[in-house]
């Protein structure tokens, strides 16, 4: 198990819950575009967000987002220690920074001393874009090796300064090197992992692209807080991460799954939009637990789909049965079916 960093009240690490987290967009001084945004964030159900601080006005707009933002917010700094200074004592919640970036090891000793006196965590983050020359020079390529070995590098220098509250991440663009540093690094560390696929890209490339890497080392139980990286609106990468999360029953409040089938030249309703319907019919309800509906397109995989969960409709031609708990709870003519079903699902919901 990783060892436990608390980012104010959130646990990062040592069996906690892994957390979603994204990254605003907007100029970091446009104090109201970006409290906007990381209010969307939050609605989207965000754990952290994380900012970039590039100058001393981003630095000084920190106490003006924080009051009115209720999220954990991290400070994304390159480079520049004193900035890294001034964000801790305008009460960032987290550094994110590489110390073996900042210039001497006294100003390493610098932050590290100012985040411990704000019992802030700093996260080390390595992407395959900025690996040391000296690595590229060894490794020829930013390989697995050699991301970790930046961060290790950077850590080590954390370490000397007496700092242990790190978050380390290990991104790469490719899947499989960011697969590969990350199992490398969970064996060489017990510091929670960040996990994420950098500049993964637009739309599906980029869903699926995230989705094979986090969710390939979320299986291997690696993992304590992650971030879906895509061009464009953050939201999008908030609900991708929930997403991930409940494709592996990890999602920690409650959701509807809804299992359909794809359909075939079986189908005998109209499942596709059946499956809109519902879908806006239920969208109002925020369930308390996972629940499962199922609408299934014919009677030949449709039963043994839909008794699986906790309410289900399987299609036969012109009508339709309702399952309940894994049993048959009615059938018959299927427009009356689909009202009574969708009636069911509220209550199901609401349960
Ligand atoms: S459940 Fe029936 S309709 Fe749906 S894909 Fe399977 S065989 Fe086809």
């Amino acid at each position: 198990m990783t060892k436990q960093v608390c980012i104010r009240n959130l646990k990062i690490g040592g069996g906690a819950p892994v957390s979603i987290q994204s990254m605003t967009n907007t100029d970091t001084r446009d104090i109201e575009s970006t409290v906007a945004q990381i209010q969307a964030l939050e609605a989207a159900g965000a754990d952290i967000v994380r900012f970039s601080v590039y100058d001393e006005k981003c630095a000084a707009a920190i106490p003006h987002i924080k009051e009115r933002c209720s999220v954990p917010l991290v400070a994304d700094i390159h480079f520049d220690y004193k900035l890294a200074i001034l964000s801790a004592e305008n009460g960032i919640d987290k550094l994110r920074i590489n110390p073996g970036n900042i210039g001497s090891f006294e100003n390493v000793k610098k932050v590290s001393a100012c985040a411990k006196a704000h019992k802030i965590p700093i996260r080390v983050g390595v992407n395959s874009g900025s690996v040391e020359k000296e690595l590229l020079a060894k490794y020829k390529s930013p390989t697995a090796d050699a991301l970790c070995e930046s961060a290790l590098g950077h850590v080590k220098l954390l370490e000397a300064a007496g700092f242990t509250d790190i978050v380390i991440s290990v991104k790469a663009s490719n899947v499989k090197t960011t697969v590969e540093a990350y199992r490398k690094l969970s064996g060489l560390c017990s510091y929670p992992l960040h996990i994420g696929v950098t500049e993964s890209g637009l739309d599906e490339m980029g869903l699926v692209k995230s989705a094979v890497g986090l969710g390939s080392l979320l299986m291997d139980g690696i993992g304590d807080t992650m971030r879906v990286s895509l061009t464009g609106d953050p939201v999008r990468e908030i609900h991708a991460a929930k997403y991930i999360l409940r494709a592996l029953d990890m999602e920690k409040s409650g959701w509807v799954d809804i299992v359909s089938c794809p359909t075939c030249g079986r189908t005998t309703g109209n499942s596709e939009e059946v499956i809109h319907a519902l879908r806006d019919y239920i969208s109002d309800i925020k369930p308390k637990r996972h629940v499962k509906i199922a609408v299934m397109g014919c009677v030949v995989n449709g039963p043994g789909e839909a008794r699986e969960a906790d309410i289900g409709i399987a299609f036969a031609p012109h009508g339709a049965v309702v399952f309940r708990n894994g049993v048959v709870a009615y059938s018959g003519e299927r427009e009356d079916m689909l009202r009574r079903f969708f009636a069911d699902c509220r209550e199901e919901c609401m349960k």
